[in-house]
């Protein structure tokens, strides 16, 4: 659907639009209230593009990855009716992703959420108004907390929402509503990185710029199936003049590993003996820069102590990876100039995936890959805001990496906000996986879920919708009716999407880039923040948030959080100053000048902890958490299934382009020995089952996975009917990569 045919079906809308639109650039600068939504024939408050010239382009980030590349939308009466990659912009270079090139697309979906909808007494959503919707949402959450105590309603947000949204949503829960938990999808996929940052590098840094792509002569990919999932970065490696060599390390022969100079196709599991055996070589032979490690890290000589242990035999027989492989990798890593180690969802996702994570920290700190330009032990980000979410969204770290549990953080954040400093909860979130099991012990009682769509994402879905059915309220705000979230929900919230609102997305390198209004909204939803607006207003706690009346101006208040701070931003005026530099990378404190040129951390030597030092940090190799037996033979992994689907879905479905761009149904990859001896074909229907559930799909045969293993696309709704609920025990990231399963022919 169009947004002329939203208008044609709705000719007295039309008619009042006009005005509206004029009403509404006026007061686009004064807060919005609960009244201005009464008034008849306002709709899409606040939705459109107010700054823009009716025909002109303008440039603004992705909403899909973390790399954060520039799009250029095309207006027509200050409509964006196309996009295209914008060639100035430094991330891209004027390339895009197919879904960047589509990302307009899922705004005209049919299934777009337009009105609140409230469940009714016969079961089903009805459409009510926002003044409806938002007294049943705070008077079924304030009865819940008057019964059950502060604690018993929650939320769980995203790494998707403008990073203005996110702190106007950590603020109003914790502050405004007096919530003590609540966390966001970027537990799934990046808590493993924050974790292993903050405790090796004293706070949540990743080190590098895609700038440092270009100048590696040696590229450690380590569980990233770069090509298809950040295929952008991947063209930035394509651009590096010097040859590289390029090692992948994964056990699917995936699309990069392909195109690598080298692939070690390890055990599923065993990187962190397989990294422990490069670490044991370098140093057993002097391959160490003793320089930088007596000057600038603490911790080597047990880290050496420890490896000792992971002789080259003995990582063969856990990893598969023969010794002289082995031997090869640490000398590449040795000889090289400036080697950089990457890694993304194969090290994340996985049950000791901090340890492995720091590993690789490890193996940068020993041979003084750090600081330098093609160095440094890289997390490669998941979603467009993930940065955002991990640094600003008030969840289980106090805003800007500070600790709930610190009394002078608590100060500081309450000094900046003008709020007493009781009001800001004096104890860390549950993470995710221990909200969930707070459901369903019936601890957590209302939920309220923001963009992101648990009901198909959150692992073992069995135990999990067996929780959400125990919630006394499901709130679920999102841009469409038919997420499996939102089909549970009590009460829908309907929300603008990307391009359709303000703000600003953090990316992979950390840097600051515009999100931008050059859409209208459908119907009467509205941008989270405007949403939050109206949630504190209806709660009763707008004061609290006096001035907040633009994402601009929580912007400056981001600015004051993360003054002083290692991601310290006071040296970004305003959102002209990110537009005219295509983006900002943090630190930017007051004072340094504004650069286009990208930059790394970790330059002086100097880490966040406080001898200045970067810590090894290792422990002992942990047993599967559910090994592969005589029922269940096969290993089961999980990824992205191509560069033309993003996660669950919710959006690339609606695009036909990028549908035509994908293998549509489910199907299981099969290793072409373990289908021959199993009797099936190339298209098979097969059933593949876990000790969880079962599904069924088409098989495709071939060398992608090795003997033994199976690999399912993490966007069939039905994958996480198999997965199993095992967690990290630091990052409490969901280990999505690894169970136990068996297959037969149908
Ligand atoms: Fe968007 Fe990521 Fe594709 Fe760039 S690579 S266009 S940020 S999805």
């Amino acid at each position: 659907m169009t947004s002329d045919s939203r208008d044609a079906s709705a000719p007295n809308d039309r008619r009042t639009l006009r005005d509206t639109v004029q009403d509404l650039v006026r007061q686009w600068d004064g807060p919005l209230t609960r009244d201005l939504l009464r008034a008849p024939g306002r709709f899409g408050l606040g939705q459109v593009p107010s700054r823009l010239e009716p025909t002109a382009t303008t440039t603004l980030v992705c909403g899909f990855c973390s790399t954060g590349c520039g799009l250029t939308a095309h207006l027509q009466q200050g409509v964006a009716t196309n996009l295209s990659p914008d060639p100035r912009y430094p991330v891209n270079l004027g390339m895009a992703c197919p879904k960047g090139w589509e990302a307009l697309s899922p705004l005209d979906a049919e299934d777009r959420a337009l009105d609140p909808l409230l469940r009714g007494a016969n079961g089903a959503l009805q459409p009510v108004t926002w003044d409806v919707a938002l007294d049943r949402f705070c008077t079924e959450f304030k009865s819940i907390q008057q019964r059950h105590g502060p604690e018993s309603v929650a939320f769980l947000s995203t790494g998707q929402i403008a990073t203005e949204e996110m702190i106007y949503l950590g603020a109003l829960a914790k502050i405004g509503m007096g919530m003590i938990h609540g966390d966001g999808n970027t537990r799934q996929c990046m808590a493993t990185a924050v974790s292993a940052y903050k405790e090796s590098f004293g706070f949540d840094a990743p080190p590098y710029s895609y700038a440092d792509f270009e100048a590696s002569d040696v590229i450690v990919l380590v569980g990233s199936n770069l090509c298809i999932a950040h295929p952008i970065q991947w063209e930035r490696i394509c651009k590096n003049p010097n040859a590289p060599e390029i090692i992948v390390v994964d056990p699917r022969r995936t699309e990069t590993a392909e195109a690598a100079t080298d692939h070690y196709a390890i055990e599923p599991r065993s990187d962190l003996s397989f990294f422990y055996g490069v670490a044991h070589i370098l140093i057993e032979n002097g391959w160490v820069d003793r320089s930088f490690v007596d000057a600038h890290t603490e911790g080597f000589e047990a880290f050496a102590d420890h490896v000792r242990a992971f002789k080259p035999e003995a990582v063969e027989a856990a990893t598969g990876i023969p010794a002289n492989r082995l031997h090869a990798l640490a000398r590449s890593i040795h000889e090289g100039k400036a080697v950089s180690f990457w890694w993304t969802m194969g090290v994340n996702q996985g049950h000791e995936a901090v340890r492995v994570a720091q590993s690789l920290i490890d193996l940068a700190l020993l041979t003084g890959n750090i600081g330098r330009p093609g160095t440094g032990a890289n997390s490669i980000t998941g979603q467009c805001n993930a940065m955002g979410s991990r640094l600003f969204s008030n969840t289980t770290n106090l805003f800007a990496g500070r600790d709930f549990e610190n009394p002078g953080h608590r100060r500081e954040v309450a000094d900046i906000l003008g709020v007493p400093a009781g009001r800001i909860p004096d104890q860390n979130s549950l993470a995710y996986d221990e909200i969930i099991e707070g459901i369903h012990a019936g601890r957590i009682r209302g939920l309220w879920v923001v963009a992101t769509n648990p009901g198909h994402s959150w692992i073992e879905q069995a135990a999990f919708r067996e929780a959400i059915a125990k919630l006394d309220f499901l709130v679920v705000q999102d841009l469409y009716t038919t997420t499996e979230t939102a089909e549970l929900a009590d009460l829908v919230l309907p929300a603008a999407g990307w391009g359709e609102k303000e703000g600003t997305f953090i990316n992979s390198e950390r840097r600051f880039g515009l999100l931008q209004k050059v859409r209208r909204a459908p119907g009467r939803a509205l941008a989270d923040f405007h949403i939050f607006q109206l949630v504190a207003e209806a709660w009763g706690c707008r004061d609290w948030f006096a001035g907040w009346d633009t994402p601009e101006d929580v912007f400056q208040v981001l600015k004051e959080l993360s003054r002083g701070r290692p991601c310290d931003v006071s040296g970004i005026s305003d959102y002209a100053a990110i537009d005219a530099a295509g983006g900002l990378q943090w630190p930017l404190p007051e004072g340094e000048p504004v650069t286009r040129s990208e930059r790394r951390l970790f330059a002086d030597g100097r880490f966040y902890r406080e001898n200045a030092r970067a810590l090894f940090c290792f422990a002992p190799v942990s047993p599967l958490p559910e090994a592969p037996n005589a029922d269940y033979p096969f290993a089961l992994l999980t990824g992205r299934g191509s560069s033309s689907q993003w996660h669950t879905e919710t959006r690339t479905a609606k695009s036909a382009v990028l549908q035509k761009l994908h293998r549509r149904g489910p199907y299981v990859e099969i290793h072409a020995t373990d289908a021959q001896r199993l009797g099936i074909a190339p298209e098979d229907r097969v059933q593949v089952e876990t000790r969880r559930g079962s599904l069924e799909a088409h098989a495709v045969i071939g060398s992608g996975v090795q003997p033994g293993q199976l690999f399912l696309p993490m966007h069939d709704s039905n994958t996480n009917q198999l997965t199993l609920a095992c967690f990290d025990p630091i990052s409490h990231q969901p280990s999505y990569k690894h169970c136990a399963a068996r297959i037969e022919r149908l």
